[in-house]
């Protein structure tokens, strides 16, 4: 299999051609099995951040490894909270061992671009500590042209088109759990996982301004999400697809650019 943007889709000499010179970027995208309401699979997190890094992988020529499944722990002021049934999640430690073998693993095959897609709220601080010390790791072995992207795809998402999407007004992306990005985006790629006559129409949830722990299981909504779906749509989400994967695009080309131009005066 040679013509697929999915590193394990593809066979090991097509891999190594592709990222040969160090050229192609390797996108890893970051879920989680995470609750996500009534109305749509746990495992939305994995199923968006792979479609993201597709889509971007595309339009840099990169490639999409295999996504990291599960993620860190959910929690209430962003993902309805870890006590939901369903919703299975690592320890920070974990996650930071992930992230650090990942970006070793792929520096080792020869690849010098690599991008962390992410689309589970709470995965990024672990992500990055992650990639922090494998690129000291690398650099105290003299290796030093890794660089190392980490996102989150709503961060793309500009100011622009949330005042085109969220007409009645804008929650806050913590508070968009299971509401009208995800939903949206999930009715454009996959919308036989999503059963809209389930969406709960209730007012964002209000949630207090600290943690606490264990848990008070009764300040997230019942339904899980945090603010409602009713008015996610397919043509949302693929504007909303469209307008994050060009401004990912532009990031990583931007970011990129160099270790394309070092690798050219090396020739
Ligand atoms: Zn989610």
């Amino acid at each position: 299999m040679r013509n697929s943007v999915y590193m394990e889709e593809l066979d090991s000499f097509t891999y190594r051609e592709k990222i040969s010179d160090g050229k192609a970027a390797v996108l890893v995208p970051v879920g989680s099995i995470e609750q996500h309401g009534p109305h749509m699979p746990l495992n939305v997190d994995v199923l968006l951040s792979r479609a993201m890094a597709g889509s971007v992988a595309e339009a840099v020529g990169g490639l999409v490894a295999a996504p990291i499944t599960y993620g860190y722990k959910s929690q209430q002021r962003s993902g309805g909270g870890n006590h939901i049934p369903g919703t299975t999640s690592l320890d920070a430690s974990t996650v930071i061992s992930i992230a650090r073998t990942l970006t070793l693993e792929f520096a080792r095959h020869g690849v010098r671009k690599i991008a962390f897609i992410n689309g589970h709220f709470e995965n990024y601080q672990f992500l990055y500590e992650g990639v922090d010390l494998a690129v000291t790791e690398l650099q105290r072995a003299g290796i030093n042209d890794v660089k190392v992207m980490l996102l989150s795809y709503w961060d793309f998402v500009d100011e622009a088109t949330i005042a085109e999407l969220y007409p009645d007004g804008f929650t806050g992306w913590d508070l968009e759990h299971g509401g009208v990005l995800e939903t949206s985006l999930m009715l454009h790629l996959y919308p036989e996982k999503v059963e809209m006559d389930k969406v709960e129409d209730l007012p964002p949830a209000v949630l207090p301004n600290y943690d606490v722990l264990p848990v008070r299981p009764e300040l997230t909504p019942a339904s899980g999400c945090l603010s409602s779906a009713a008015q996610a749509t397919a043509t949302k989400g693929e504007i909303l697809l469209k307008r994050a994967s060009v401004a990912m695009s532009a990031a990583l080309d931007a970011e990129f650019q160099d270790v394309i131009d070092n690798d050219v005066e090396q020739k």
